[in-house]
């Protein structure tokens, strides 16, 4: 754990670099990032304009191209979720550019599958069936009563849109449309609702991808039918457990905390100023998805955010490797 933790900031930057996709491949894309792991350093190294740059950045945790699922789960959330089950708020952020694996990150890539027979999730489960897993696996190990909810939602151009809501959207006009979109309530605890949000309760780890898998299909057809570009919309998964204990004296105990996975639009959209940019927006008061986050950031919650890079990217790293240098500011 670095002296960062020890003093109690609770905000932790990873970075984790792909392998190198079947396309840069082909394309012979040269290698510029270089990750190790042991020492947490990750060296950057181009040739812009004819002139070499090399720089090294430090981050919390590095997972070079090797890194499985499990081990980011392992090393980087388990700590995150536990905080949760104690009745805390927590979120996760990927941030990066488009195609460097921010959904791979989150989501996997195994919606449909099923866990194997000793409940064993598949190799590419990713944070949020992997959250949803730990989450089961402690509570039903726990002699307490408990209920697990969960929403999906999608934020575009600061419009909020239900991933899980049952009905089709179909072709509808921009009227139609409008009527769709949920509003952002005060709750009058000091949090924020989405009125209309529809929230799922979970009663096994299986059933996530059945969520995750009806989530992206809206999404998909959203993305085709209302013109969005997916590259420029967050999504945001949010797991609220609910745990009732019983004291020995006989008293009642809720513990009430909330996991926020949050897959940020593609970092390309995020403009000049890059990283600070990205900061902004998240501490800014008028942005949705800062109200929407507003219980789970300050105070005693854990934020993560993991950065997502391909080995072979261009000038716009120098952008994702900032936020380091500035993350002290959240
Ligand atoms: P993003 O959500 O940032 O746009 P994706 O998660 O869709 O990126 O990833 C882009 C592609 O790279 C996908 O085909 C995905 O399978 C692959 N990919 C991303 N990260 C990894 C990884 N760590 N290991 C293997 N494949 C990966
Ligand atoms: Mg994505």
């Amino acid at each position: 754990m670095s002296g960062r933790h020890d003093k109690g900031v609770n905000v932790q930057v990873l970075l984790r670099c792909r392998p190198f996709s079947n396309e840069e491949l082909r394309n012979n894309a040269p290698q510029v990032v270089t990750c190790d792991e042991y020492q947490r350093e990750v060296a950057v190294s181009q040739n812009i304009a004819g002139k070499q740059i090399d720089r090294v950045f430090t981050f919390d945790k590095v997972f070079g191209p090797t890194a499985q699922q499990k081990d980011l789960y392992e090393q980087a959330v388990i700590p995150i979720v536990n905080e949760v089950l104690e009745g805390f708020n927590c979120t996760i952020f990927a941030y990066g550019q488009t195609g460097t694996g921010k959904t791979f990150t989150m989501e996997g890539e195994c919606k449909r599958a099923k866990s194997g027979p000793n409940g064993e999730l598949p190799s590419q489960a990713g944070v949020i069936p992997r959250s949803v897993k730990q989450i089961f696996d402690t509570l039903e190990g726990q002699n307490a009563e408990y209920s697990v909810k969960v929403t999906f939602l999608e934020l575009y151009n600061e419009e909020i849109t239900d991933l899980l809501a049952p009905e089709e959207i179909s072709k509808i006009g921009i009227e139609d449309k409008q009527k769709k979109l949920l509003p952002l309530m005060e709750d009058g605890k000091g949090g924020v609702l989405v009125r209309g949000l529809e929230e799922e309760i979970v009663t096994s780890a299986n059933e996530i991808f059945t969520l995750l898998e009806r989530g992206s299909a809206k999404r998909r057809t959203a993305e085709t039918l209302l013109n969005k570009q997916s590259s420029r919309s967050h999504s945001l998964f949010s797991i609220t457990i609910h745990i009732k204990e019983s004291t020995p004296e006989g008293e009642e105990l809720i513990k009430c905390g909330k996991l926020n996975l949050v897959d940020l639009a593609g970092s390309e959209n995020i403009s000049r100023s890059g990283a600070r940019e990205l900061l902004k927006r998240i501490c800014s008061l008028d942005s949705k998805l800062t109200r929407l986050l507003r219980d789970s950031l300050g105070g005693r919650t854990k934020t993560c955010i993991i950065a997502t890079v391909s080995p072979a990217v261009n000038q716009k790293m120098m952008k994702t490797t900032l936020i380091k240098d500035l993350y002290g500011e959240i």
